[in-house]
């Protein structure tokens, strides 16, 4: 009797899952999941992290089991896991998805594909949705994209061939290998960054869900109502945990969107704004790709600028301070700093307010994004690294092809927060300020403060930097590098080697 192993990472579904359903098609099926302490404890993981995906294996584990598969859990390192089963069980052939994970995670795959070469047992890697391995030039990169979202789902038979240990025990048969728990956060040296408040599970039932309510209902308002972090929590999709930690496939999610408005349009009365939405939508899912494909074809921009003449721009090491305020939400900026307090505590943010976040990181106090972007990271709980280190250095103006964006964090909160509810909700010390003077509280009138009953530099700190001379200095710095001879040169490579041709052909 042979086994089938499948390995499962960041891909913690069964439905629409390639190497599962081939797997199955060739055999009984046992699964892998390991809780890999170097991971877990990497600065850029969170407790939050394990515990989604804790709550994703064991949904997995019981669907597997109600099809006759199995999953085993593990702690430690992945390698020496799969050497340990492919010694001790007739496994012939290992399954997984191909991975754009961050360094860690790429130099694990290097070691694993080395040692299953040399321990001559065949590992099938296949692709993740629309990332590809290997890929030369980004020229029909996007037709391929919408073939594969267009594609019949992979989805595994209803009955597993049963395993070999689950017949009444006989002489032949092969003795259970333990099916082992998840570990605990301390165990694991899993570190818990803030206290969180959110009421994000994981597993394949809640993907769906979300989905679900988000092509229902929820999505009706997405396009307008995504750039307020008001209105977003609401009206985005919230699916990027799922995507992520692969409870639910990219190309799941277009169909279902497709499929949605399709049935729109046979419904005379629907509300207009569906259109909108659902194209916006299923735009976003391909650009995950588009993202994650720069990291998989460049694993360097992790910790390198896509363009070497932005190298130097920022200090290496980031000023201590200035980094502490930004991350815990005290800069002095009422809205930037409502922004990080509701991120650290619900692990979600919109993309509008990240991007603002960040580009107040990057130009205002003048930090190397290398060392945001890991202080950000355990945050997320939707950590995706192809997506994040591509955004972090689009919004710190070094990719070099980009345009250079640096937000007014005030006008961002005016436009935004209106009323100021955001601010009220998630900078209490400020909740008495009349809105007019929510934005700006450093610039109230000392009575009105008074009323407020706030004492600025005692209950909220004045702001870190001027904007005025901070936005001015910043501008003149990136352009400063933008405008080079080296830049200019650089900007035309990194655009051939990532930039997206559909608007180049348009
Ligand atoms: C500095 C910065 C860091 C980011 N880091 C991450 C990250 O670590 N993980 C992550 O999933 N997203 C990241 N994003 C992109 C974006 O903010 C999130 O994908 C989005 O807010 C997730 O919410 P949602 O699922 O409701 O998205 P929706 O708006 O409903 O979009 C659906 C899906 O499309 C994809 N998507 C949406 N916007 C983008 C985008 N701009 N670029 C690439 N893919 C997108 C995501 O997979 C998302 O789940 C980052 C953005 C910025 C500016």
């Amino acid at each position: 009797m042979s086994l089938q192993l499948v390995w499962f990472k960041r891909d913690l579904r069964i439905h629409d899952h390639a190497p599962l359903a081939a797997a199955a098609r060739s055999g009984p099926v046992i699964g892998l999941y390991c809780f890999e302490p170097s991971l877990y404890a990497a600065p850029d993981a969170d407790a939050q992290h394990l515990t989604f995906a804790t709550e994703c294996v064991l949904e997995l584990r019981a669907r597997l089991r109600r099809r006759g598969g199995e999953l085993l859990l593990r702690t430690g390192d992945a390698l020496e896991h799969l050497e340990q089963l492919v010694a001790s069980l007739p496994i012939t052939t290992i399954w997984a998805h191909e991975e754009t994970g961050n360094a860690l995670t790429y130099a694990r795959d290097r070691r694993v594909r080395v040692w299953a070469r040399g321990r001559g047992i065949p590992l099938r890697e296949l692709r993740s949705g629309g990332v590809i391995r290997r890929l030369d030039s980004r020229d029909g990169w996007a037709e391929t994209w919408d073939a594969m979202v267009r594609a019949p789902l992979a989805h595994p038979p209803a009955r597993f061939t049963p395993l070999p240990w689950s017949n009444t025990p006989d002489a032949g048969a092969d003795a259970a290998p333990s099916p082992g728990d998840p570990p605990t956060a301390d165990a694991l040296g899993a570190r818990a960054h803030a206290s969180r408040v959110h009421t994000m599970h994981g597993g394949e039932r809640a993907a769906h869900a979300t989905l679900t309510s988000f092509l229902a209902d929820r999505g009706v308002d997405y396009r307008r109502a995504m750039s307020s972090p008001v209105t977003a929590f609401d009206a985005c999709s919230r699916l990027s945990p799922h995507l992520a930690f692969g409870t639910i496939s990219g190309r799941q999610a277009w169909q279902n969107a497709r499929r949605r408005a399709e049935a729109l349009r046979a419904d005379d009365g629907h509300d207009p704004r569906w259109r909108g939405a659902l194209s916006a939508f299923t735009s976003r899912l391909m650009w995950r790709d588009h993202f994650m494909q720069k990291l998989e074809s460049e694993p360097l921009i992790e910790c390198e600028p896509f363009s070497p003449a932005y190298a130097n721009l920022r200090p290496a090491v980031p000023d201590a301070e200035r980094l502490a305020a930004w991350i815990e939400g005290r800069t002095g900026y009422p809205f930037v700093d409502a922004c990080m307090r509701a991120l650290r505590a619900e692990g979600w943010l919109n993309f509008r307010m990240r991007a603002m976040l960040v580009s107040f990181a990057s130009y205002h106090l003048w930090l190397p994004w290398q060392a945001t972007a890991a202080a950000l990271a355990p945050h997320f709980l939707d950590y995706e690294p192809g997506i994040h280190y591509s955004q972090f250095q689009m919004q710190s103006g070094t990719t070099g092809i980009n345009t250079v964006r640096i937000y007014n964090p005030y006008k961002q909160g005016i436009d935004q927060d209106p009323t100021g509810a955001f601010i009220r909700r998630w900078v209490p010390e400020l909740e008495g300020i009349p809105t007019e003077d929510l934005h700006a509280p450093h610039a109230m009138p000392a009575l009105v403060a008074q009323m407020a009953g706030v004492r600025l530099g005692h209950d909220y700190p004045y702001p870190i930097v001027d904007h005025v001379t901070a936005y001015r200095d910043a501008k003149a710095r990136i352009f400063a590098v933008r405008e080079s001879v080296a830049a200019e040169a650089e900007a035309a490579v990194v655009l051939e080697r990532h930039g997206s041709r559909r608007g180049r052909r348009a």
